[in-house]
């Protein structure tokens, strides 16, 4: 935040100025509240130069002791979750770009089966922490790990998958090594002076930042899965294998698991990594339109997604949202039904193969990205596909 001296006269200029009305008047002195971003609007508006930035970030001490990319690998169900390997991918041209290796971290228990497949999207090292210990995602067991393999190899970049794990344990990490970390990143790329550029929407998706790191080490993003691509670039198990053993933490049995519940309708692991997605917007006009999306996916063994108005008509809840501010989605299918096709919408689901739209309007945009269109009304023609689907079964 900035500081406000005591020598503000109470002009309220500041006040005025502030573009996130971080700044406002008590006792007839400027105050500022933690809506502050340090963007500097304020600062040269003060007649009596009151306001200070706070300094800068000291550099730290050297960044070029700092090499190496690596690749959270996030387990599910004793498998790799499909979002590691897009992470590897891009980690690679990244590693690539710098000349740096590309690592995979994996932390599991009985994982070796899957090293190969790691290998395959051009891994040079996989750093495993293998054990029961390991078997079940654990805050305080797995953010130890990492911390403590970070420490020793002293990577240049780590990369998460921006997931219900990824999202827990990275800002951990981040905060307990004190070094920043970018979220949702969209896109990820190395500048002249190899600093990472952490490409992200900003300001509700209005518009796309770039975030750097340049101060400190390793520099830490979370990607959604599906918005980077897997590219397979050799076979076999090429990959150097670091078996790591890291003693657990006195923390370690403080959270226990007692029991899971997975809920099918609303899981977002479902839809993101679904191979058919059958989706809805407002021209579903009600929850029974809705039914109608869920008997489909059902008979086609896939996902219901929706677009933003759906989900604001309260049709169906926001992690079913597919777009921009929602879900990037890359099924083989995707059936769209009563939505328009506004460009947020079709930014979380252009990348997949085949895309079927159905909309009463001839004109609507969707009908641009699709491969097969029907214009109609999804009500009458939905039932005439279930009954179709059924019937092949
Ligand atoms: C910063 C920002 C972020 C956003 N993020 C997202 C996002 O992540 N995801 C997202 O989806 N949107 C997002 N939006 C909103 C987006 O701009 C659109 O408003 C939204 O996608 C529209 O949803 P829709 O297509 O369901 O509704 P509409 O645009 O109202 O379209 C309804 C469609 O249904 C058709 N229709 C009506 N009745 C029938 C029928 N009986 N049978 C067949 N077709 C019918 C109509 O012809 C029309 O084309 C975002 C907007 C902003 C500003």
């Amino acid at each position: 935040m900035i500081t406000i001296g005591s020598n503000c006269i109470g002009c309220t200029k500041c006040v005025r100025v502030c573009p996130f009305g971080a700044l406002s008047m008590v006792d007839k002195k400027a105050v500022v509240n933690s809506a502050c971003t340090l963007c500097g609007a304020c600062v040269p508006e003060c007649p009596v130069k009151c306001i200070s930035m706070p300094a800068k970030a000291t550099p730290a001490a050297d960044n070029s002791a700092y090499r190496g990319v690596w690749a959270f690998m996030e387990v599910i169900n004793g498998g790799i979750r499909p979002v590691g390997y897009e992470l590897l991918s891009k980690g690679r041209e990244l590693a690539d770009t710098l000349g740096e290796e590309l690592c995979a971290v994996v932390i599991g228990d009985n994982m070796t089966p899957f090293f190969a497949e790691i290998s395959s999207y051009g891994a040079d090292k996989i750093y495993s922490l293998n054990g029961p210990s390991y078997k079940e995602y654990n805050t305080d067991i797995f953010s130890h790990a990492m911390i403590e393999l970070i420490k020793k190899h002293k990577p240049s970049t780590v990369l998460y998958p921006s997931t219900y794990v990824g999202r827990d344990l990275a800002p951990r990490v981040a905060a307990e090594i004190h070094v920043g970390l970018t979220a949702d990143c969209t896109g990820l790329s190395v500048n002249a002076e190899r600093n990472l550029v952490q490409t992200r929407p900003a300001f509700g998706g209005n518009i796309m930042a770039d975030i750097l790191t340049p101060n400190h080490r390793p520099q830490m993003a979370t990607v959604r899965p599906n918005v980077m691509k897997k590219v397979v670039l050799r076979a076999g198990s090429n990959a150097v294998v670091v078996n790591e053993v890291i003693p657990l933490s006195a923390n370690a049995g403080r959270v226990k698991i007692l029991s899971k519940h997975i809920d099918d309708v609303h899981s977002l692991d479902k839809l993101d990594e679904a191979e058919v997605i059958i989706s809805g917007g407002r021209g579903m006009k009600n929850s029974s339109g809705f039914a109608l999306l869920k008997e489909l996916s059902e008979g086609l063994g896939g996902a219901v997604g929706a677009s933003r108005a759906a989900v604001d008509l309260g049709f169906m809840p926001k992690d079913r949202q597919v777009g921009q501010s929602g879900v990037t989605v890359r099924p083989k299918l995707y059936v769209a039904c009563g939505i328009s096709g506004a460009v947020q919408h079709i930014v979380g689901m252009e990348a997949s193969d085949t895309i079927i739209a159905v909309n009463k309007d001839p004109q609507a945009p969707i009908f641009n990205v699709c491969k097969f269109g029907i214009v109609g009304d999804a009500h009458q023609i939905l039932p005439r596909v279930i009954e179709e689907v059924k019937k092949n079964k």
